[in-house]
């Protein structure tokens, strides 16, 4: 077997399921039997997850799915990698099986925005009168996305309600087309905007960024950087045509799309910083996480407090010579 035998499965389905905590508790044992690592979450609105294994694993794993009434119309997107892509295997009970946190939820069973392929978004989102919105993460939106999408400046999307009325001029009579990673957050964000009354029309993409990449039309275009993943890969290439950076460093803004997280294990907030200024910046977001008492920079490079706080100087220092 060599190091490319090995896959990364990505999936949802909102149906009814009964009793999730049981039926997260055998699937465990199911994902378990079968080898595979990953992140699975359950829900009575669902199932969402996403896991590596060998090929054979994964093929068992599908198949074992679409012996399921349930599971067996999976739009599964399947990525090729270099062994697995996670460390463990959890499959838990979740309220949400994508976290929106808004107050009314919607059930995308009941009202959702339209299925769009690939072909059709990427043609839509060139037409006039057209807002696309990411319903993606700050972070995630700040590594890639579509040429001209909007991204709500929220921080959770319990504040989404109140920014889109804000902003609600802008929607006004438009078509709005909407795309998260593999789909899963549009069909209820979608849902939400049609509830609610925005736009002329609400389009969502069907089967997420993972699936347009690999469209053999589509090819990637239209998207620039990479795309954020919750596994070890943290980024994946999705334009075939053309790759522009839009990742910036947190520290300098330069150009870049490899992720780090801050030192402070308190806080390990993820940012895109170039491995030379990592040194530098003490791979710390903020001067309170350089003082950090566990900051694992610090405690790599055995320093004492005078030393932090001469560093913080010299940051300050050279900041002021930048300006
Ligand atoms: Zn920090």
């Amino acid at each position: 077997m060599t190091q490319k035998d090995y896959r990364v499965l990505l999936f949802y389905k909102y149906i009814a399921i009964e009793d999730p905590v049981t039926f997260a508790a055998e699937h465990y044992a199911v994902c378990e039997e079968i080898g595979l690592l990953g992140r699975i979450l359950v829900g009575s609105e669902g199932i969402n997850g996403t896991v590596s294994g060998t090929t054979a694993q994964t093929e068992t794993y599908m198949n074992h799915m679409k012996a399921d009434a349930r599971f067996k119309d999976i739009m599964w997107k399947i990525d090729v990698v270099e062994g697995h892509t996670f460390k463990k295997m959890h499959v838990r009970p979740r309220h949400e099986i994508v976290h929106l946190g808004l107050e009314n939820d919607i059930n995308p069973l009941e009202i959702t925005g339209d299925y769009l392929s690939p072909k059709e978004f990427m043609t839509r989102m060139q037409e006039d009168n057209t807002v696309v919105i990411d319903a993606r993460n700050d972070y995630e939106f700040d590594l890639g996305h579509f040429r001209g999408a909007i991204r709500p400046d929220i921080e959770t999307f319990r504040d989404l309600p109140d920014w889109m009325e804000e902003h609600k001029a802008d929607f006004e009579g438009k078509q709005i087309l909407t795309y998260c990673t593999g789909g899963i957050r549009c069909e209820k964000f979608s849902g939400w905007l049609k509830r609610e009354g925005y736009g002329e029309s609400v389009g969502q993409l069907h089967g997420g960024i993972a699936t347009y990449a690999k469209d053999p039309e589509a090819k990637g275009q239209l998207w620039d950087g990479q795309m954020f993943v919750f596994d070890r890969r943290r980024a994946v290439p999705i334009n075939q045509v053309e790759h522009v950076i839009v990742g910036k460093d947190f520290f300098t803004g330069e150009p870049t799309e490899r992720y780090t997280n801050c030192a402070n294990p308190e806080c390990h907030k993820l940012m895109l910083c170039e491995e030379k200024h990592e040194a530098f910046y003490m791979r710390s977001c903020s001067d309170d996480c350089r003082r950090a008492k566990r900051n694992f920079f610090v405690a790599e490079n055995e320093w004492t407090a005078e030393q932090v706080e001469e560093q913080i100087a010299i940051i300050h220092e050279c900041k002021k010579a930048i300006v």
